[in-house]
């Protein structure tokens, strides 16, 4: 060993040193120190990438958005591969690298040792946290140099602040706060500064045009809250791979509440399916089962953004028009699920706290539905049935067995052909299904509404839904009564009433 090396050893072994002793029987602690000595990465440097990335939470081997394991957050996606890099480096099998702490642990080391010596880190240069930078900005997979210089200064803040991480099994792994001067290179000239036009507190950092569509096919009326399952730098990134055919409008990070927009409001992100043509979608950085994530910075930075978008766009503060992912027809998500405060977050908007209630029930038209049929009218085919006794199971959008017994239990209660199948009949008499008061031109509210449903159901065209009962909605009466052989006199008395509830 060259006299030269061996200083840089030293150096390398006083920064590699734990800041507060490991004591046996702590094992992810124990992992660190043995992976940063095999592999000579700075030990606090390891437990910061793996702490940016998770919380040190490996989440049971279950994958993040962008695919990737363990409190390392080993990657495997099509444009970043540190899982089969770590399994090369390390010679242990990807499968074991997933699910295993300490192997990932080692993997992650390894993929910071081969970007290292790829950059041309000597042995002197490893001992210098600072020199690590371009290694760090490296490992988070960024297409861009900014998501990349996000990435990796939010590693080097968790230094500077020093980090205190609770892990499995009672162990807490820590890291003391130090001074840090990152040396970021070409990094330094990608510019963070730039701000969105259309909320000016967020970072603008664009997402790939690959993961969404310019322009929209419906108004803005709902915000859609999700959390991200990865960081908030790995998320930017992932929107900006073209690979992922995923976005979202912005991103909040759970330390400080910061903002990142990275599709423009006016456009479709990619975010929540069936959803996505009327809505803003929010990310949260975060893991649906990790409360810790959900910080109050986290919470009034969203509220702000929220009640900016409500105010800027006419949606309703309700929980109708403020819903999470999951509550989205046709999505399978479980994001932003039990541990987002949904009573604290409307409080903070100054909205209504109550419950998510009724699903989209206004359509220009109401398609045939049966078993296998998913989507928005399904929900609104579920939330109907439950609220008239016939219970649907979950208003999730998906025509399952349940939805399917449901219906022909609604169908026998009205008289109609019980086969399951949702067509013109069955949709009337469920949409105009409640109270039967006296309605004509002038009246205004939730029974015209139904009306108006019901009436685009049975007459198989567009009557506008606007809980208005004007002249178009009088000829429409008109229509039906004559076609259903009923007098004719563009009044709804019980009489028409009881021909639509019976879905003629
Ligand atoms: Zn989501």
């Amino acid at each position: 060993m060259t006299a030269l090396a061996g200083a840089a050893l030293a150096a390398l072994l006083a920064t590699a040193q734990p800041a507060i002793a490991t004591e046996a029987g702590d094992p992810v602690g124990a992992a660190f120190d043995e992976a940063a000595a095999e592999y000579q990465v700075p030990r606090d440097l390891l437990v910061a990438v793996g702490y940016g990335e998770t919380r040190l939470d490996d989440h049971d081997g279950l994958p993040s958005h962008a695919r990737g394991y363990g409190v390392m957050h080993l990657v495997s996606n099509p444009t970043h591969r540190t899982l089969e890099t770590a399994a090369a480096e390390t010679g242990l099998p990807t499968a074991e690298l997933r699910r295993d702490t300490t192997a990932n642990i080692h993997g992650g080391a390894a993929v910071l040792r081969a970007y290292a010596d790829d950059l041309g880190l000597s042995a002197a240069d490893r001992g210098d946290l600072g020199a690590w930078y371009p290694v760090v900005a490296r490992y988070g997979g960024a297409t861009e140099d900014v998501t990349a210089r996000l990435y990796a200064d939010a590693v080097y803040e968790l230094l500077r602040d020093g980090i205190s991480a609770p892990v499995a099994g009672g162990e807490r792994v820590e890291v003391a706060p130090r001074p840090v001067s990152p040396e970021r290179g070409r990094y330094a000239a990608a510019s963070l500064g730039t701000l969105s036009t259309d909320y000016p507190p967020a970072r603008w950092v664009p997402a790939s045009s690959a993961n969404y569509a310019t322009g929209r096919t419906q108004p803005i009326s709902a915000v859609v809250i999700h959390v991200t399952q990865g960081s908030y730098a790995g998320s930017i990134s992932w929107f900006q791979n073209p690979a992922s055919q995923v976005s979202a409008h912005y991103v909040i990070r759970s330390s400080d509440g910061e903002v990142t927009q990275t599709v423009r409001d006016a456009n479709t992100a990619w975010h929540a399916r069936s959803g996505n043509p009327y809505s803003i979608g929010i990310e949260h950085e975060g893991w649906v089962d990790q409360p810790s994530w959900f910080t109050d910075a986290m919470y009034r930075s969203s509220a702000a953004l929220t009640r900016h978008l409500a105010d800027r766009y006419g949606i309703p503060r309700d929980r109708q028009h403020i819903v999470g992912h999951s509550e989205v027809p046709g999505n399978d998500h479980t994001d932003p699920g039990p541990h987002w405060d949904w009573d604290h977050y409307m409080e903070l908007i100054g909205g209504d706290p109550g419950e998510p209630g009724a699903p989209q029930l206004d359509f220009p038209s109401y398609a045939t539905l049966s078993s296998g049929s998913t989507g928005p009218q399904v929900a609104a085919l579920q939330h109907l049935l439950t609220q008239n006794g016939h219970n649907a199971g979950a208003t999730d959008g998906d025509f399952g067995p349940a939805t399917g017994s449901a219906v022909r239990s609604f169908q026998s209660s009205r008289g109609l052909t019980a086969d399951g199948v949702v067509g013109r009949r069955t949709w009337t008499a469920l949409l105009s299904a409640g109270t039967r008061p006296s309605l004509g031109e002038g009246s205004t509210g939730e029974a015209v509404s139904r009306l108006q449903r019901a009436l685009t159901a049975a007459l198989g065209r567009t009557v506008s839904i606007d809980g208005d009962f004007g002249p178009l909605t009088e000829q429409a009466v008109r229509d039906y009564q004559s076609s259903r052989g009923l007098s004719v006199d563009g009044l709804v008395g019980s009489q028409t009433w009881t021909a639509l509830q019976a879905g003629r």
